[in-house]
């Protein structure tokens, strides 16, 4: 009897029709699907991930001492109290993403390691056909959907940014890259440098000093830092006096929200003032003999990149101790045995740590076509940064930077459910987004400001974003205490929507 031949790989199956496809299992991905399970229980949808679980970044980041730099409170989803410390690490936060499935049976809806390849809008059948490949067999398989809900981040998962020194193939030692870390990467009593000075350094140095027989943090130039215990007294206080957790995450969610509010005011208002603080806390850990001025006194203004949280201070203490070190500095080349400084000064390594950031990949590297045509994202405008002129029934969950991401992904999410019910209600199966009359002459701007944050995985990737407006609905501006009234306030019969 001779052997069925092999189904060729694009024709494998039936295409499978959802409502909504959800792209990505991380904390927006999961986030969406419970909300649609909520508001929207008559609709069917399928979340995919080309990973092999739920966490997108915390399932891929695998560092020594991978943790939030933000607070868990507002990190955490407004609809699932937040009960251990502030700063969490990547297993507490997939532990709590793990639960928030578990709860809502949000299993069956989600498909891993299926890598979405292409995604294909037709107006003739208004319907995403959607192309994935399986990671494990190679399978492709298609589906359909009425709604194409990205969640799929704004950086690849797979590469992180290496930037190319002179030399980097002489360098005798692993040249690793924090957010492709080899587990088994051996550096107990190794010299080790760590170039970059962002969130990632500062975690990664302190979690792994210890073992090192020295740890060196080279940076270009320094960034800010704030320090704190990592205790959030107000929910340790209202935790002793016994009242609810659900009514505890509100409550410290919104004084969180409103310090932070007035940090950011205070960061514009006196920059100057706010930057005095900052290093001073950074000095008192370090002591008078440090050259607090050339290694922890940034050149920008306080909020312009994120500013980690570093609990405890740990970073500091690994200083103060002897165990890290930190070298101001550039690199003129890599030598056999570790880096040549552009001051002429040599550093010894066994092991160096590029924490150089990432390579933002808009679209989650899926090749859009909207009615035959391919896409090109950085010729659409933007509204309020998640939907895109010509990109139909598509709504992409780009968080905050400064404030936690999440907070806008519950946002968004709200707005996807009252959109979708919208729709059902007019008998719509498609919305665009359209620039109406009064916005023709609107001067069209980068994605992003960068008088008002500019860290370099943003301006490196400014050109293949697409661009906002100067009206705040054609904008992304990462104020939360702006959107938190505006979304459950737009209009949904407003021009800029055009329904079919
Ligand atoms: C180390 C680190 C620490 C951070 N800490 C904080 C913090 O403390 N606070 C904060 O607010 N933000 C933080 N961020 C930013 C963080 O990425 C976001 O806050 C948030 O986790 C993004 O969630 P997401 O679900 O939107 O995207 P991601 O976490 O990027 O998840 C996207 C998922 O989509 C999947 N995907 C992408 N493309 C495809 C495709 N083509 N096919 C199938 N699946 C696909 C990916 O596999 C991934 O699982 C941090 C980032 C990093 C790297």
């Amino acid at each position: 009897m001779s052997a069925k031949p092999a189904l060729p790989e694009t024709a494998s199956r039936e295409p499978q029709h959802f409502d909504v496809l959800i792209a990505g299992a991380g904390i927006s991905g999961i986030g969406g699907a419970y909300h649609l399970t909520k508001q929207c229980p008559e609709k069917t949808f399928l979340v995919l991930d080309m990973q092999d679980s739920f966490g997108g970044t915390w399932w891929t980041h695998r560092y020594p001492g991978i943790r939030s730099d933000s607070d868990l409170h507002t990190f955490g989803y407004r609809f699932k109290p937040w009960t251990g410390p502030p700063i969490a690490t990547a297993a507490e936060i997939l532990a709590y993403m793990g639960e928030v499935i578990e709860e809502n049976d949000l299993a069956r809806h989600i498909r891993y390691k299926h890598k979405i390849v292409s995604a294909n809008w037709s107006s003739r059948d208004k319907l995403w056909t959607i192309e994935a490949t399986r990671t494990d067999t190679g399978e492709r398989l298609t589906f359909t959907a009425n709604f194409l809900w990205m969640c799929q981040g704004y950086y690849r998962h797979s590469q992180g940014y290496m930037p190319q020194w002179a030399g980097m193939e002489n360098f005798k030692g692993p040249l690793v890259h924090a957010e492709t870390w080899p587990q088994d990467l051996d550096y107990k009593g190794r010299k080790v440098i760590v170039i970059g000075s962002g969130a990632t350094a500062a975690t990664l140095i302190p979690a792994i000093a210890g073992d090192c027989a020295h740890v060196t943090m080279l940076q270009r130039s320094p960034t800010f830092f704030i320090t704190g215990r990592n205790v959030n007294d107000l929910a340790e206080t209202l935790r002793q006096l016994q009242i609810d957790e659900a009514w505890i995450h509100e409550i410290v969610r919104r004084k969180i929200l409103f310090d932070q509010a007035a940090f950011t005011h205070r960061c514009v208002d006196e920059p100057d003032v706010v930057a005095k603080e900052l290093i001073g806390v950074v000095r008192n850990y370090l002591g008078s003999d440090y050259d607090v001025e050339r290694h922890f006194t940034p050149k920008y203004r306080p909020w312009r990149q994120r500013i980690a949280f570093i609990p405890d201070g740990d970073l500091f203490k690994g200083i103060s101790a002897g165990k890290a070190s930190v070298v101001t500095d550039e690199i003129e080349r890599f030598t056999e045995t570790g880096l040549l400084l552009k001051s002429g000064k040599r550093l010894d390594a066994d092991i160096v740590v590029a924490a150089t950031g990432f390579n933002i990949n808009v679209l989650g590297d899926i090749e859009f076509v909207i009615d035959g045509k391919p896409l090109v994202f950085a010729d659409t405008v933007t509204y309020r940064g998640m939907m895109f002129t010509g990109m139909p029934n598509l709504v992409w969950v780009f968080g905050y930077f400064r404030a936690s991401w999440t907070l806008r992904a519950d946002m968004v999410a709200d707005f996807v459910c009252r959109l979708l019910k919208h729709m059902d209600g007019a008998g719509a199966r498609k919305v665009s987004v359209a620039l109406r009359p009064q916005d023709e002459d609107m001067p069209l701007l980068p994605w992003i400001d960068p008088e008002n944050f500019n860290p370099g995985y943003m301006m490196r990737a400014m050109h293949l974003l697409p661009r906002r407006g100067d009206k705040p609905e054609w904008q992304h501006n990462q104020d939360y205490w702006s959107e938190k009234d505006q979304f459950p306030a737009i209009d949904l019969r407003d021009a800029a929507f055009v329904y079919e």
